[in-house]
């Protein structure tokens, strides 16, 4: 049981009663994001991590006295836990335990979700501009873990072990800024200088490529490309799968579509093998582009997609709104969530005859003080606790 979430549903009035019909579904008390962000440091992250996990947790042994942020984690996921944070562009981590049921139901969906859109376990090779996954607790990293059992040539340019601020300043492009350390922008030069020569490697082969990069740090690998004057002509061989928002450092937005455009010219690659993931520490599910539209898809099977007005009410079809979910899969905490995001939903995508609704192409941030009387709400439910 979970102790929280089950005193806010009390506080709300709703009861698993009253849960009868799939219209019934809007009624289930849903929580912000910023939930999951709201930690304490030391030993009391581990009591925190227990807080809001649902079941039965396994025995924790915190070795040390004084533990670190990566410590606490890793005592869990030696318990058989997956618990894994996200990179935070807001500078706090959000924290998501999961059971081994939720994380690899997890996977299972999301695999099924993508391969409806992109032929992403077709390639040959890949090359990553993530992290690392068996070195990280990031869900960035951990969603990533497969690549190592599907490709012939598995390439993570960022084969470091690294911890969650060094994660948050690579993925946000600031390990370029002049105010970055030395050893921050090396290890940077290396990882392109390895990027490129794996490409290279491919370049006049048949073989098939796919290429997994946070968008900001894909637009600096290409700056990399124009300095020393390198152009690569994949063509179709060639796919790029982005994820992880489109923020830069000094929070300027990078356009998708000059992006992509940019990425024909250097690469060869075209626009219809660029294909953007959505998605969050918090949900278990990937929303993948179409190739033909770049519309995000939902995956509307285990997630029940709603955007919200300013009153946190469901609005429905075209408008735009904050976009919250109801996660079927998440079985180890609770996933009925209000996301920081603005977003529009259409009924159908616009562009391609898939089944299901679709995200607009632009995902913008929400103003933050629309959830701060829910998530009050949700801070006395979880104090209340003992
Ligand atoms: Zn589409």
């Amino acid at each position: 049981m979970n102790g929280f979430y089950r005193r806010y549903c009390e506080a709300k009035g709703v009861t698993p009663d009253d849960i009868k019909t799939n219209d019934d579904l809007e009624k289930i008390p849903i929580i912000p994001d910023t939930t999951f962000k709201q930690h304490p440091s030391g030993k009391d992250f581990a009591y925190w991590i227990a807080g809001i996990f649902t079941g039965d947790l396994p025995k924790i042994v915190v070795k040390s006295a004084n533990p670190t942020f990566d410590d606490v984690i890793n005592a869990f996921n030696a318990a058989g836990l997956k618990v894994a944070y996200s990179t935070g562009t807001s500078g706090r981590h959000s924290v998501i335990p999961r059971d081994k049921r939720t994380f690899y139901s997890f996977q299972y969906a999301m695999t099924k979700m993508r391969l409806g859109l992109v032929d992403e376990l077709g390639a040959d090779h890949s090359l990553s501009l993530f992290p690392r996954p068996t070195k990280t607790n990031l869900y960035a990293g951990q969603v990533m873990e497969w690549q190592y059992q599907s490709y012939k040539d598995h390439h993570c340019a960022l084969d470091v072990g690294i911890s969650a601020d060094q994660a948050l300043r690579a993925m946000t492009g600031q390990d370029q800024n002049e105010s970055m350390s030395q050893s921050a922008k090396e290890q940077m030069c290396k990882v392109f200088k390895n990027g490129i020569a794996w490409l290279e490697r491919y370049e006049n082969t048949a073989d098939t490529v796919m290429i997994f990069a946070p968008p900001a740090i894909f637009s600096s690998f290409m700056d990399a490309l124009e300095r020393i004057g390198k152009r690569f002509d994949c063509g179709e061989r060639g796919t790029v799968l982005t994820g992880g928002g489109w923020k830069t450092r000094e929070n300027e937005r990078i356009a998708a579509d000059g992006f992509r455009k940019r990425i024909e010219e250097m690469l060869g690659i075209p626009e219809t093998h660029c294909i953007d993931g959505y998605g969050m520490v918090e949900m278990n599910a990937g929303i993948i582009t179409c190739p033909e539209g770049h519309y995000y898809h939902l995956p509307y099977t285990s997630l029940r997609p709603l955007v919200l007005d300013e009153s946190l009410t469901p609005i429905g079809y075209n408008e735009w709104g904050r976009f919250a979910f109801l996660d079927a899969l998440a079985g180890s905490y609770p996933g009925f969530i209000i996301t920081g995001d603005r977003v529009r939903m259409f009924e159908h995508c616009p562009i391609c005859d898939r089944e299901g609704p679709v995200l607009d192409t632009v995902i913008e941030r929400a103003p933050s003080e629309e959830v701060r009387g829910c998530a009050e709400e949700v801070r006395r439910a979880l104090e209340d606790d003992g």
